[in-house]
């Protein structure tokens, strides 16, 4: 049987992620000590947040980085840490007898226990993924066929993700259910009004991300679980873009199960996590079956692994867990609010100075926004403006960003998407819209 994580041999809520050989002098505990900033102030113009050195890439190239919804860059801390592992402790988790995999099992389930505590779930109701969009495919998969009947409705929004509209799509034909989609509004918004009109009795699930890659939209999660419950619907957010700019608390946001990736948030690509609820959990069927997630097997029949395992067939992405947990202490590490604050600046410096810009048009002005500026240039193609951008060393991501249904909402064919991190700074913005001025005055 798989260790129960809590367990002797590697308590998830008694450690915090103690990396593997850490007794050796692990460089991650040292680089990710910063002192916390105490000030939520504004940095000045020009001025770089003090945080930024700890990000190699973003020090080291000459490139402008304005592409962290797709990806961001790794703390020195999460680099040293997966270095580690690897230098000091790889062996097989959950399996041998021998001391490397007993290492590797603590430090494993202690970075599920650290991303857990970080999101305020019980380390039993974290599965590992490689991200997002299979913590998805997981809940369609093996959560929906055991409640979706013919007839019956899966409710999302035009603002989702193509992760969160397709793995819906497909439960829905195969249940003989059908997808609908409540509208946004002209600002972004989801059209509060159309998702309750489409919220009916034959709603099963309500699928609906937290915070939109494209506009930056920052959803009411726990106005759309209300709802949801009203007439019984299970919530799945699909929590991508959340806990890189907000503190994720499953437990205040009432929803069932919540979806993130680790490479949105400053750790490795390749890992991520499903919460989901443990009631719901332990009444759904396995979705990928094979090693590590069985407790007996027989020819005739297999009964299967405790919470977690049941969902984690395979040899894991054990230094990926590692990383992500050591993502999640270098983020514990800083002053979260002097953070967001920092990042609202940059949004609203950033929205300030491109709608200067003449022919320039925002596209998404929600009231409550993550730090994501999508934009059109008058008369000019997106990717036109991505590429002559691009010349000019500023990286920024233009097209439907894996959103078609939201695109024809707004009747565009894409915009130009510049989307902050923590290490950004107005000087990263000043850059953006010299660039975006030299393109207009080009076309
Ligand atoms: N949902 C949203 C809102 C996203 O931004 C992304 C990534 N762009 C995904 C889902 C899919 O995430 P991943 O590719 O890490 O699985």
């Amino acid at each position: 049987m798989s260790p129960q994580p809590g367990s002797a041999r590697g308590d998830p809520s008694q450690e915090k992620s103690p990396q593997p050989g850490s007794a050796r002098g692990d460089p991650s505990q040292e680089k990710s000590a910063r002192p916390r900033s105490t000030s939520g102030s504004i940095l000045a113009k020009g001025s770089q947040p003090a945080w930024r050195d700890d990000f190699p890439l973003v020090v080291d190239t000459d490139v402008v980085y304005l592409d962290n919804a797709a990806t961001t860059q790794k703390p020195r801390s999460v680099l040293a840490a997966i270095e580690t592992y690897y230098e000091t402790a790889n062996a097989n988790v959950h399996r041998a007898a021998h001391r490397l995999s007993d290492e590797a099992t603590r430090a494993f389930e202690a970075a599920r226990g650290t991303v857990a505590k970080r999101v305020n779930a019980a380390p039993e109701e974290v599965i590992w993924t490689r991200g997002t969009t299979e913590g998805i495919n997981l809940a369609a998969a093996a959560y929906a066929p055991t409640v979706l009947q013919p007839g019956d409705r899966v409710l999302v929004t035009e603002l989702e993700h193509h992760s969160n509209i397709v793995p819906w799509q497909v439960a829905c034909q195969r249940a003989g259910a059908t997808l609908a989609a409540a509208k946004v509004t002209p600002a972004g918004e989801l059209d509060l009004d159309d998702f309750e009109a489409k919220l009916d009795g034959r709603t099963r699930i309500v699928a609906v991300s937290h915070v939109s890659n494209a506009l930056g939209t920052v959803n009411d999660i726990p106005w759309v679980v209300a709802r949801a419950k009203s007439v019984g619907a299970t919530t799945v957010v699909d929590g991508a873009q959340g806990p890189a700019h907000l503190d994720i608390d499953v437990q205040a946001l009432g929803c069932d199960f919540y979806a993130f990736s680790g490479h949105k948030m400053y750790g490795p690509t390749g890992i991520g996590a499903l919460f989901g609820r443990r009631e719901l959990l332990e009444a759904m069927p396995p979705w990928q079956t094979g090693g590590e997630m069985i407790e007996r097997v027989r020819i005739e029949e297999t009964t299967y692994a405790p919470l977690p395992f049941k969902f984690e067939a395979g040899t894991p992405n054990i230094a990926g867990a590692i990383g992500l947990a050591a993502a999640v202490d270098y983020l514990e590490s800083l002053d979260g609010e002097a953070i967001r604050a920092h990042e609202a600046d940059l949004l609203a410096y950033a929205s300030a100075s491109l709608s200067q810009i003449e022919g320039l048009e925002v596209v998404g002005t929600a009231r409550v926004k993550g730090p994501v500026l999508s934009f059109l240039l008058d008369g000019t193609h997106p990717h036109d403006v991505g590429a002559l951008l691009d010349q000019q060393a500023i990286a920024v991501r233009t097209g439907h960003h894996c959103a078609m249904p939201l695109m024809d909402a707004f009747g565009i064919p894409g915009t130009v998407r510049a989307s902050f991190g923590l290490y950004n700074s107005r000087a990263d913005v000043d850059a953006l819209t010299q660039a975006v001025r030299k393109v207009r005055s080009m076309l």
